[in-house]
């Protein structure tokens, strides 16, 4: 991933969707997002869509059309809610729609949020949104955190702000811990060791305790084509390998095999 493709506008507002606007305080009141927050790279907005109802219940469901199970959210108080949340920042605002038939969010997908000015995101819950929603283009894209069903889009959107924080410069405390970690460059991150030096009669790697700077960036480089090629082999379908990181791969493979062989014998 290139740095100079990151946003540098500052801040990256977000206005999230949400019938349950406290559960956000798990990323407004701690970590990496509070600090994003707090230093203003980005800025999140809640709206309840319960504000816009029209009944005195405040209720935001109804049953299904043809019966079955579960409730479902209604259309009107999401739109209303939407056109709010447009109307502050501004009406060609693209609003995404947390929903599991939506396309699956990876690294690439998080680097392009990151670098937009302001999105909107909408929480399903119940047994999700009226589908006119979507035929009628009011939600512009469904983003899915993933194969398996949750209660509530609030985690999966929150899932989404995190990952992003992390691509906005200034919200980590070191900018090179984004370019070390998995996935930025197509591999698996290596394995890193703190003290004690023994652990459960396991030892560090003896280079990591060389002071060899040379040799431990190349060692870390094999380590993480190795973890990529043992944990996932599909990344490597995916990116080139230069000459030297083939051979390194190489190399690692033949070490694992020794391995493995002195183990059986
Ligand atoms: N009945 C829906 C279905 O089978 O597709 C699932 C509804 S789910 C119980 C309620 C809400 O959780 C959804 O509207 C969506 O906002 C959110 N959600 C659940 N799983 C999700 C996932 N994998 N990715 C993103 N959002 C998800």
């Amino acid at each position: 991933m290139n740095e100079n493709t990151i946003n540098t506008t500052k801040p990256l507002t977000i206005a999230i969707i949400s019938i349950f606007p406290e559960i956000f305080h798990a990323i407004t009141n701690y970590g990496i997002t509070k600090k994003a927050i707090q230093k203003e790279i980005i800025k999140i907005n809640i709206v309840n869509p319960r504000n816009y109802t029209n009944n005195k219940y405040r209720n935001i469901d109804d049953r299904p059309y043809g019966g079955g199970s579960g409730m479902l959210m209604a259309a009107q108080p999401l739109k209303l809610a939407i056109e709010y949340a447009k109307s502050i920042l501004g009406y060609n605002t693209k609003t995404f729609y947390l929903s599991p038939k939506g396309t699956k969010l990876n690294q690439k997908k998080i680097l392009i949020l990151s670098k937009m000015k302001c999105f909107i995101l909408l929480c399903g819950r119940y047994k999700g949104i009226d589908e006119r929603l979507i035929r009628n283009k009011i939600i512009d894209e469904e983003i899915s955190i993933g194969d398996y069903i949750l209660s509530g889009g609030e985690l999966p959107a929150m899932v989404l702000i995190d990952a992003l924080c992390r691509f906005i410069p200034g919200s980590l405390g070191k900018e090179q811990s984004r370019k070390d970690d998995s996935f930025y460059n197509g591999l698996l991150e290596c394995p890193y060791y703190t003290r004690p030096k023994v652990f459960d009669n396991v030892k560090v790697p003896n280079i990591l305790l060389s002071g060899n700077h040379k040799k431990i960036k190349i060692w870390r480089l094999k380590q993480s084509l190795g973890q990529t090629w043992m944990k996932r082999p599909d990344l490597l379908n995916k990116i080139i390998l230069t000459k030297e990181e083939n051979d390194l791969l190489e190399q690692f493979k033949k070490e694992t095999v020794k391995l493995k062989d002195n183990k059986t014998t």
